[in-house]
């Protein structure tokens, strides 16, 4: 199976309830299942800054879903949060973000694989080396510690 690594994040509407929720549901996609979760960290928002902290998290799965099949899926979990895309980096009930994907580099109109923002993100950074090791190594970036204080 294939071993991927997604960012979730959210800051509306009890944001606990739908990180723990959307986790629930990526373990019932087809052919998923979660294999690693981290902690829930609380994090302040990217960009404006007038909306509720979030809370940040990043599970690894395996799936036998080939990448886009997976953000479809993912997708889909962030619709049935009724997430609703009103501003760029505005508030959001689910955001679910495909960070890793095996060790592939991807640049198709919809899905950038590694998440090319991921190296700049602590709220993506520190939950990863929670649930990966000291030489763990990104794709494209190198070793993940290097981007951590
Ligand atoms: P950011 O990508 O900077 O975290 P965002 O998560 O707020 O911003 P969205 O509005 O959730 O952005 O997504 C915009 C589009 O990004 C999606 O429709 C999707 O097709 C695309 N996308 C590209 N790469 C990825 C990826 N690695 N994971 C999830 N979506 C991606
Ligand atoms: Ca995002
Ligand atoms: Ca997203």
């Amino acid at each position: 199976m294939n071993t991927v690594y997604i960012a979730l994040g959210s800051n509306l509407n009890n944001p606990i309830y739908h990180i723990e929720k959307g986790i629930r549901q990526i373990n019932h996609i087809p052919l998923t299942y979660v294999e690693r979760r981290s902690s829930l960290y609380k994090t302040r928002p990217v960009g404006p800054q007038n909306q509720a902290d979030f809370i940040n998290s990043v599970i690894r799965i395996k799936t036998d879903l080939e990448p886009i099949e997976l953000l479809n899926q993912l997708q889909n979990i962030e619709k049935l949060h009724h997430r609703k895309r009103l501003k760029k980096w505005g508030p959001r009930t689910l955001d679910l973000d495909i960070l890793l994907y095996n060790d592939i580099e991807m640049n198709h109109e919809r899905l950038v694989i590694p998440h090319p923002e991921m190296i700049n993100r602590d709220f993506v950074l520190i939950p990863l080396r929670e649930i990966t090791n000291m030489n763990f190594t990104l794709p494209k970036y190198g070793k993940l510690t290097k981007y951590i204080e």
